[in-house]
C-alpha cells in the first residue's frame, strides 16, 4: 500500500530517550501531517469495517490518539483502557511485567459486554507486554478480543504475529 512509506517517513526516531540506550518512535510528526494522520487511521477503519466490531479498546495514552477515531468511523463503542487510579468507578485490573518492575492497566466494570467484539489499539509493541494484559482485561469481561492493531511494530511483529493466540496487525516496522 503507497501510505505505508509515508506513515514510516512520518515517525521519527529518536535515540536515547527517555533513557540512555533506548530508540524512540516518536509518533508526534505523523499528528502534524493531517494526510498522512488520516492514512494511518484509514488503513485500520478499512480493515475492522464491516467486521462486526463493537468495541475499540485504546491503550493509554498514545491508543487513545488513533483508537477513537477508528471506533467512530466504524461505529463502534471506544473504551479506554487506563494506568491505575485514573478510573473513577469500579474497575477490573491487570498488571504486567516491565524491563524494571510492573505496570498495570484498568477498565471500568460494565464498559464491555460478554460476546461482544472488541480490537484493541495502541501506537506500538514491542515485548507485547502491554497488549497482553489488555487482552486478559477484556476476556475477563466475557468478550472477544479480534485483533490488536498497531502503527507500528518490532521487525518480528512484521506482517503478522499472535499474543496470547490473537493477532496483531501493524502498518510498519519500527526503525
Ligand atoms: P510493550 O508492552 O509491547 O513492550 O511496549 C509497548 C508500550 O510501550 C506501548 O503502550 C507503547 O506506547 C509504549 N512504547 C514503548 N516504546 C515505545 C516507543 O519507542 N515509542 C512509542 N511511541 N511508544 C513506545
Amino acid at each position: 500500500d503507497p501510505r505505508l512509506q509515508g506513515i514510516s517517513d512520518a515517525i521519527r526516531v529518536v535515540p536515547h530517550f527517555p533513557k540512555p540506550g533506548i530508540m524512540f518512535n516518536d509518533i508526534t510528526p505523523l499528528l502534524l501531517r493531517p494526510g498522512v494522520f488520516k492514512d494511518a487511521v484509514d488503513m485500520f477503519v478499512e480493515r475492522y469495517r464491516g467486521m462486526g466490531i463493537a468495541v475499540v479498546a485504546g491503550i493509554e495514552a498514545r491508543g487513545f490518539i488513533f483508537g477513537p477515531a477508528i471506533a467512530l468511523a466504524i461505529g463502534a463503542k471506544f473504551v479506554p483502557l487506563r494506568k491505575p487510579k485514573k478510573l473513577p468507578g469500579e474497575v477490573v485490573s491487570e498488571s504486567y511485567v516491565l524491563e524494571y518492575g510492573t505496570d498495570c492497566l484498568e477498565m471500568h466494570v460494565g464498559a464491555i459486554e460478554p460476546e461482544e467484539r472488541v480490537v484493541v489499539v495502541d501506537d506500538l509493541v514491542a515485548t507485547g507486554g502491554t497488549l497482553s494484559a489488555a487482552i486478559r482485561l477484556i476476556e475477563r469481561a466475557g468478550a472477544d478480543v479480534i485483533e490488536c492493531a498497531c502503527l507500528i511494530g518490532l521487525p518480528k511483529f512484521k506482517d503478522f504475529y499472535k499474543l496470547n493466540g490473537k493477532p496483531v496487525y501493524i502498518l510498519v516496522e519500527s526503525r
